[in-house]
Parts: structure tokens; C-alpha cells; sequence
């Protein structure tokens, strides 16, 4: 095995292919925390071959312990805020937090009821934020790629 991958890298190195634009990658973890499904059917699109975000290295995986986004839509319901919590405490740092649609930006599309705790940065630092009832599919792909290129602790985004 490792004589394998010993030839594989010298393959490689021989071939002399090119670096990649943009090296590295991000795992994201999706979170409803109470929107309307609108949001997510954006989200859905990004993955469609259109856009084929893992391509960039931008993939959403199932755990916040394997993530280095956590990405929310929706206002963020009661029921919802203490496994936001959990999830956003259970990621390895530096950990990022973006969040999507005017829902979880506070801008109330849904109105407001006491069922609702309010915007994501009520509870923690959002770091990118991507507008919109719902945002396009290409400003949620072209803010994610914003997100690739910036390093942690930048904030990113319009209100
Ligand atoms: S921002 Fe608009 S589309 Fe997204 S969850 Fe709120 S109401 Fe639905």
C-alpha cells in the first residue's frame, strides 16, 4: 500500500499538475432552525451539477464535530436554540457561523411571534451573511466562495 502511494506521489509530482485556485476546503453543517423550507430549496440547488459546490471543496456533512461552518436558516424557533447551541458548541475551532436567508438575519419576513428567539447572532457571531427571501443559489454559491478565500475570524456579508 504504501509503495503504492510512494508511485502515486512521484506520478504526480512527475505530471507537474497545477496547483488548485482556491486549496483547501470547507465541511458545512446545515441547521434549520425554524425556516419556511424556502432557504434550503436554494441550498438543494448549489449541490446540482449548475453549480457543484464540492468541486471548490465546499461539502455539507452530517455532524458539527466533522464541520468548520455552521449554516443556519430560518429564525431561530425556541425549540430550536439549544440544539443550535449544541451544535455550534460541538464544532472544532476556528469554527464559522453563516447565516442565510432574511429569516436568520432578523429581518422578520414571517413576522415576529414568542415562539421565535430571534436572529442567529443572538445567540453567536455570525461571520458571513447571505441576504435575501431566499437568497439566489448564486449568491449563496458566490458567498460561500467568499467564505473559502478569507481566513477565520473575518467578518463577511451585507444585512
Ligand atoms: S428568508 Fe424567506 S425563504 Fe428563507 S426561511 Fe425566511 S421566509 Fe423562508
Amino acid at each position: 500500500m504504501l509503495t503504492l502511494l510512494r508511485d502515486l506521489r512521484r506520478l504526480r509530482s512527475g505530471l507537474a499538475l497545477p496547483r488548485p485556485e482556491r486549496p483547501g476546503s470547507l465541511a458545512i453543517r446545515h441547521v434549520d432552525a425554524g425556516s419556511c423550507n424556502g432557504c434550503e430549496h436554494e441550498l438543494v440547488l448549489t449541490s446540482s451539477p449548475h453549480y457543484d459546490l464540492q468541486r471548490f471543496g465546499l461539502g455539507l456533512v452530517a455532524s458539527p464535530r466533522h464541520a468548520d461552518v455552521l449554516l443556519v436558516t430560518g429564525t431561530v424557533t425556541t425549540r430550536m436554540r439549544e440544539p443550535l447551541l449544541t451544535a455550534y458548541r460541538a464544532m472544532p475551532e476556528p469554527r464559522r457561523v453563516a447565516a442565510l436567508g432574511d429569516c436568520a438575519l432578523g429581518c422578520h419576513p414571517l413576522g415576529t411571534a414568542s415562539e421565535l428567539v430571534g436572529p442567529v447572532d443572538a445567540l453567536f457571531p455570525v461571520d458571513l451573511r447571505i441576504p435575501g427571501c431566499p437568497p439566489t443559489p448564486d449568491a449563496i454559491a458566490a458567498a460561500l466562495l467568499e467564505l473559502l478565500d478569507r481566513p477565520a475570524g473575518r467578518r463577511l456579508g451585507r444585512t
